[in-house]
């Protein structure tokens, strides 16, 4: 395994082969969507150590307790945000910072909220070392949205949340959409909201598994933990 960090052209088939066979062959075939996958390095975006299986199937952790999503449900989130490419979108939940750069070449301009400097700092280093000039990284509680250049036609959420936070349906532009999971530690729900007549609506998408959503609008430490196992993040 060893020469696959070390021979850019082992990395670009694993990528084909991810793209093919975990995403377009999952049925999502949107050209720009499979075009993004096949360009942002996702190897660049994991711990060094881990580099030989960033095109696996499934998540991989990337420290502080934090994972970076496995590449069908960053693809299934990003389609279903059913971008065009003008857009500004919010992201909460930038850890390793690689769903950020397939957003960035998806719209115009990614806003994207981190609650850990440390997770913040590097996912900004990566993304302005590969030269992503229209991702922002900022260090904050996420749950609050990012007020400056709300309303969003586009809102992600990358953590377990237990209920729809406020403040983010307040930044959803109309006609915008909202992808957040919603559930507890035993699995979440992929979820769409949308504004309809009178309200929010959302659409049930699939079950997910998530870390958990912090902040004022998110998860407390003992209510997650209360239930599932202990988690120190
Ligand atoms: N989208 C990421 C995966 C995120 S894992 C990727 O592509 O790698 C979820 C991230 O959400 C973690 O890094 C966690 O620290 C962060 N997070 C949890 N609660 C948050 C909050 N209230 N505000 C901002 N980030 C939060």
């Amino acid at each position: 395994m060893d020469d696959l960090n070390l021979n850019p052209e082992a990395y670009e088939a694993e990528r084909e082969k991810m793209v093919v066979g975990q995403i377009e062959r999952r049925g999502l075939r949107d050209p720009r969507l499979l075009q993004a996958f096949r360009t942002v390095p996702r190897h660049e975006f994991v711990p060094e150590e881990l580099r030989y299986r960033a095109y696996d199937d499934g998540p991989l952790p990337i420290g502080l307790g934090q994972t970076i999503s496995q590449p069908y449900i960053v693809a299934l989130m990003t389609s279903l945000l059913g971008l065009r490419g003008y857009e500004t979108v919010l992201e909460i939940g930038t850890g390793s910072g690689y769903q950020a750069a397939i957003l960035g070449q998806m719209a115009a301009r990614v806003i994207t909220i981190e609650r850990h400097p440390q997770l913040a700092e590097r996912a900004q280093e990566v993304l302005q070392r590969l030269g992503y000039r229209n991702i922002e990284v900022h260090c904050a509680d996420g749950t609050l949205g990012w007020p400056e250049h709300a309303p969003y036609p586009a809102i992600v959420v990358t953590a377990a949340a237990a209920f729809l936070p406020q403040p983010l349906a307040a930044q959803l532009a109309p006609g915008g959409r909202l992808v957040v999971p919603v559930g507890d530690y035993t699995g979440q729900v992929l979820q769409v909201w949308t504004h309809e007549k009178g309200g929010m609506a959302h659409e049930n998408v699939i079950p997910v598994s998530f870390v958990p959503l912090r902040g004022k609008y998110g998860w407390s430490q003992e209510d997650w933990s209360r239930f599932g196992e202990e988690v120190e993040d």
